[in-house]
């Protein structure tokens, strides 16, 4: 259903379905903050449904298999093994897991006036004051020589302390107030309040000092043990309902991470596909997908040979790639009416029309853009509409006002059809960012119907 209320068009009963599972999608978010966390729930939620490590699979993969593989603890594929062979064509979605975010440093520990701090270096595009004064909560691991992991999650549980960063009282702000946003809030002073009691028996650095002595007494992590480390600071509190209808949702990481729990949730509720269907959680997205663990890896390729071998298929990659289809699951932006003049209204989503379209991303003459050509549009509009899944094209802004990539370039570059579709947002890449529950939904039906529609 085209550009269209979805709260308007569904029946008490539905809307019933559309509450519940934001409800579920909250509480997921809510405590699943950092790509290892996520990766972890998404196991535990799989293996039971009958998922199983592929590793562990002896003998042929057959219709019905529910797989999936763990790349270093960061990225994930759970699959579903259909009835048609690989070389049929499988049908992928792909999401990102990370999101934007403060880390700290190698050696961040540091002492000023009394005051013991974290440095940190923002992961992702931020706007930098928007992290100012808010808690913080900091998760992560330090990797010992031994090999042993040592985890810290600090902010998040109702008696644990938060962090903050700082910012300069309003009544002597008349020099910085003054300044750009660029020049006021440099990305080196995005400094973790950490600490303030000094070690009694220290001369030199006590408070420093102070914060390994509960970082080694507690958790058992020396200075040098932070260099072989992820530790990744975040919004401190669960994600929440918004608004006084409860029709939004507030809360950290949304992009991507409602694109990759609905398309998770539409993969592990359908038991015997035609085509193989695939979920693919990639990391480093928002750094642009160079490591190990993102998009551009060869984990996918190799994880496909693995399934193609043990499905007793003979035909090369590029078979599989030819017949398959994909759809990039990335959030788009909505059209905030406070910001009016960034966008192109009339090409513009809106909130609580449903999933999003997105035909062109990149920027300034589409540059960077991945467009797929208009007869897979068009499949897509065909099988939303056949399905009543509420859905609306979507562009990021005005042509020249910016712009964005998403992981489709490179699905759309072993030549798999792929197609930009996701939830939208409001305050995208902001500590708490805002989605519609309707949007979250019909995102969630429209990974569904495309796992499942026919190819004509
Ligand atoms: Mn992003
Ligand atoms: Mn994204």
């Amino acid at each position: 259903m085209l550009k269209t209320n979805a709260w308007k068009s569904w029946k008490e009963e539905e809307i019933d379905k559309v509450l519940q599972f934001a409800e579920d999608y909250r509480l997921f978010i809510s405590i699943n903050k950092t790509e290892r966390k996520f990766v972890d729930a998404v196991v535990e939620l799989a293996r039971k449904t009958g998922f199983s490590d592929i590793s562990t699979k002896k003998g042929t993969l057959v219709p019905g298999d529910k797989i999936y593989k763990i790349n270093k603890g960061k990225q994930i594929i759970l699959g579903t093994i259909g009835k048609q062979p690989m070389d049929q064509g499988a049908r992928f979605i792909v999401a990102h897991i990370d999101a934007p975010r403060l880390d700290l440093k190698p050696s961040p520990v540091y002492e000023d006036e009394g005051m013991g701090y974290f440095k940190t270096c923002y992961y992702g595009g931020i706007k930098k004051y928007q992290w100012l004064t808010i808690p913080l909560a900091l998760y992560g691991i330090a990797v010992l020589k031994t090999g042993e992991i040592k985890k810290i999650e600090i902010g998040d549980n109702e008696n644990d302390p938060v962090f903050t960063i700082t910012d300069l009282l309003p009544h002597l702000a008349k020099d910085q107030v003054k300044k750009t946003i660029e020049e006021g809030f440099p990305g080196e002073n995005l400094n973790i309040l950490a600490a303030t009691i000094p070690e009694r028996e220290e001369e030199k650095e006590p408070v420093k000092r102070n914060i390994f002595s509960i970082l080694n007494k507690k958790y058992g992590i020396t200075e040098e043990d932070i260099i072989s480390s992820e530790f990744e600071i975040v919004p401190a509190g669960p994600a929440k309902d918004l608004g006084i209808d409860r029709s939004m949702i507030l809360g950290y990481g949304q992009d991507d991470r409602v694109c990759a729990y609905t398309s998770f949730r539409a993969l592990i509720e359908n038991n015997n596909p035609e085509k193989s269907i695939f979920c693919i959680l990639v990391d480093q997205e928002e750094i642009g997908s160079y490591g190990t663990t993102s998009a551009q890896s060869t984990f996918f390729q190799f994880f496909l040979e693995e399934i193609t071998e043990k499905t007793g298929c003979k035909q090369p990659l590029r078979y599989i790639y030819e017949n398959s289809k994909a759809i990039s699951a990335d959030v788009s932006s909505l059209l905030d009416p406070g910001y009016k003049e960034a966008y192109d209204p009339k090409n513009s989503a809106r909130i609580g029309h449903g999933v999003c379209v997105e035909r062109t991303t990149g920027g300034r003459g589409k540059s960077g853009s991945t467009e797929p050509a208009a007869e897979y549009i068009a499949w897509i509009r065909k099988i939303f509409d056949e399905n009543q899944v509420h859905w609306q094209p979507s562009e990021i802004g005005k042509v020249e006002q910016g712009g964005g990539g998403t992981v489709a370039t490179f699905f759309a570059r072993l030549n798999i059809p792929t197609i930009d579709c996701g939830t939208g947002v409001i305050s995208m890449h902001a500590p708490f960012e805002v989605t519609s529950k309707a949007d979250i939904y019909s995102t969630y039906m429209a990974y569904k119907t495309f796992y499942t529609a026919g190819e004509k």
